[in-house]
């Protein structure tokens, strides 16, 4: 008989491999001792990301349309790279996970929504070292990857996210055959009350996934 051992994980990277620590609200926080209020920050950071995720070059420029004057951006970016620097933490169960595969022999892949430059200069940060890393600029257009990734590492593969919309939108497209579905309950996590329209299996610890 075939085996049906995954070999590969795929994962999402906020809240599912790493967090920030203080909530990521702590970017707002920032920009304070540039007399830049906060609420001014939240709409700029809102408006990032409706138009294709988050960074901090749109951040500033954002700030500066809505305060119709310019910003010290050198300031800002050096205040944003020690805040990333001292917050992004990666779970500790994260590192459990990357032992475990690296014993069986299998790998893993990080399939992300968000701005491409930041989400890779985050990965990179805390020294991941996925086989590949998937950034894409929608929720709902992780099904495309997933399964070039099938096809890459042979299936079954196994996919990890925190929000239940996301898992949802794999099972629709790719069957368990393709990718078994694990949704992490994580505390932090901003989807933590998402409801889910299929049935996902359910854990609270990377470690506990087995190859
Ligand atoms: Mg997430």
């Amino acid at each position: 008989m075939e085996s049906s051992k995954p070999k590969h994980v795929a994962l999402d990277f906020d809240n599912t491999l790493a967090y920030f620590e203080g909530g990521r609200e702590g970017i707002f926080d920032l920009f304070i001792t540039l007399n830049i209020p906060r609420d001014v920050v939240e709409v700029a950071y809102k408006a990032t990301k409706r138009s294709g995720g988050f960074n901090i070059d749109k951040l500033v420029d954002e700030i500066e349309k809505i305060l119709k004057k310019s910003i010290d951006e050198v300031k800002v970016k050096v205040l944003f790279s020690k805040w990333l620097e001292r917050s992004l933490k990666l779970y500790p169960d994260t590192e459990d996970l990357v032992a475990n595969l690296k014993k069986k022999g299998g790998s893993f892949s990080i399939v992300s929504v968000g701005d491409q430059s930041y989400q890779e200069q985050k990965i990179k940060l805390l020294g991941l070292n996925p086989v590949s890393i998937n950034i894409v600029p929608t929720v709902g257009d992780k099904p495309t990857i997933l399964q070039k990734l099938v096809l890459e590492t042979g299936r079954p593969i196994i996919y990890i996210d925190d929000k239940a919309t996301e898992l949802d939108s794999i099972r629709k497209c790719l069957n368990e055959e393709d990718v078994q579905t694990i949704r992490i309950i994580r505390d932090d996590s901003p989807y933590k009350e998402e409801k889910s329209k299929y049935k996902h299996k359910e854990i609270t610890n990377l470690g506990e996934v087995k190859f």
